[in-house]
């Protein structure tokens, strides 16, 4: 039986960063992952994506601000109802002081439920003498270094499905069951180290929000839409047999849609006008988001948006650009200027993260929190200077109470980073510093 998936996607494209399966591209092992993923039913809903596109379109005109967040890399172990639920009130905890101070609403989305392959600088890791592959995510092989771990496995993609659909019904029960409830403001705190200066900042204003929601009960108003919130999953498209077994024609408008996730990117590694990533995200109507380094150029994002966009369809691109703190000053103007006097309307978010990472005295991958916010000002900064709208942030953080990124409240040190450094990738933000740095870009929103 022939499908309208059969000839979707070009044949013969260069698809970059992708594992070496064993058995080759077109092996048993990978084509018997992808026959059972394509028989699995949809993780997202295509109605869900075109909800999300619509609110990326309000905060590409400036209506709303998106805040996305969750690990560099999730991992199958710490898909736990403890990890997932600090992760989710993390979000929730920035979006209320995003909220507030802002008045805007918040777009709130998780890098979570299908995060998990990663691109590599290099193929291969040595250790001493012995040299095998480098670890891609959950999603290809494990990070313990031997050869049986490192060993790509495409079982995995079957299991990446499987805890996807655990997460994300986590999520939605959270969600939507009375837990992101925003009379649950305080709540969302619990567990989490009060007695800090950002702890203690955050349970007053909970307390302001309260007092503003039992005035507006007391005069008997008490809108639904204060009980639930929406919260989207996204990742990065980079595994393209998953993606693509995951792609399926919606019934209603008989247009493809990947269902792994509501939205997804394409990395800086992996944005090739003429690569495979970029065919794949030209050919479903999720909302798409790119990673912009700051050697991109105006002409690079024009050409990406007439690739993706030839309609011009409010709300389908996101740039995430990630120039580090250095650079952001230098390298935004051009292309915010470019890509706005074109015509085209794009949300711009700031990831302050992955232009910013560096290796400690102690060996760690880390990132500075002062460097982080440093970015985030500079993308500020621009945007004024532009009159264009600082759209959102793309953060890595966990709800755990650990030791990666130097700096903040808590004064993390190079030597404290040994404690609690648990990241099976990119060094992220802890619960303390996500919420120190909400406060600061909440300020900034504010202000603008
Ligand atoms: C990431 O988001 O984890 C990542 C690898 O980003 P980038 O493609 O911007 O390097
Ligand atoms: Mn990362």
């Amino acid at each position: 039986m022939t499908s309208p998936l059969d000839n979707l996607f070009t044949p013969g494209l260069v698809a970059a960063q992708q594992p070496q399966w064993p058995g080759g591209p077109e092996g048993a092992p990978i084509k018997a992952a992808v026959a059972e993923l394509k028989s699995f039913p949809p993780l997202v809903f295509a109605g869900e994506c075109d909800d999300l596109k619509a609110r990326i379109a309000l905060a590409a005109e400036g209506k709303a601000f998106w805040l996305q967040g969750g690990d560099c890399a999730e991992t199958f172990a710490a898909a736990t109802a403890d990890s997932i639920r600090n992760r989710i009130k993390t979000i929730l905890q920035m979006a209320a002081v995003l909220q507030y101070y802002s008045s805007l609403p918040v777009v709130k989305v998780g890098r979570m439920a299908g995060q998990f392959a990663k691109p590599r600088s290099n193929d291969m890791e040595t250790r001493g003498d012995v040299t095998l592959p480098a670890y891609r995510g959950d999603a290809v092989n494990a990070i313990e270094f031997n050869e049986a771990a490192r060993t790509p496995d495409p079982n995995r993609l079957v299991r990446v499905y499987n805890t996807s659909a655990s997460t994300l019904n986590l999520v939605r029960a959270f969600t939507q069951g009375g837990f992101a409830d925003l009379r649950q403001v305080h709540e969302w705190n619990k567990g989490f180290i009060r007695d800090s200066s950002v702890g203690e900042r955050y349970e007053k204003m909970a307390n302001e929000i309260g007092r503003a929601l039992s005035f507006m009960q007391s005069a008997g108003v008490d809108p639904e839409s204060f009980k639930s919130v929406d919260f989207f999953s996204s990742h990065e498209a980079l595994i393209l047999e998953y993606e693509k077994a995951l792609t399926r024609i919606d019934s209603r408008t008989g247009n493809p849609y990947d269902v792994s996730g509501h939205f997804i990117w394409i990395g800086e590694r992996t944005r090739q006008l003429d690569g495979a990533h970029v065919d794949f995200a030209s050919k479903v109507r999720n909302p798409i988001g790119i990673k912009l380094g700051p050697k991109s150029t105006v002409d690079d994002a024009l050409a990406l948006i007439d690739k993706l966009d030839p309609n011009r369809e409010p709300g389908r691109i996101t740039f995430i650009t990630r120039m580090g703190a250095g650079k952001i000053r230098e390298a935004l103007p051009a292309l915010v200027d470019g890509v706005t006097k074109s015509g085209a309307k794009v949300l711009w978010v700031c990831d302050p993260m992955h232009g910013n990472t560096y290796e400690a005295p102690t060996g760690y991958k880390t990132r500075k929190f002062d460097d982080v916010m440093d970015e985030v000002k500079g993308f500020f900064e621009v945007h004024k200077a532009l009159g264009t709208h600082p759209g959102g942030i793309h953060i890595e953080l966990t709800g755990d109470d650990v030791t990666e990124c130097v700096g903040g409240g808590e004064q993390i040190s190079h030597e404290d980073l040994a404690s609690r450094y648990e990241t099976a990738c990119d060094p992220r933000l802890n619960h303390s510093q996500s919420l120190e740095l909400a406060f600061l870009v909440a300020e900034m929103l504010r202000d603008r």
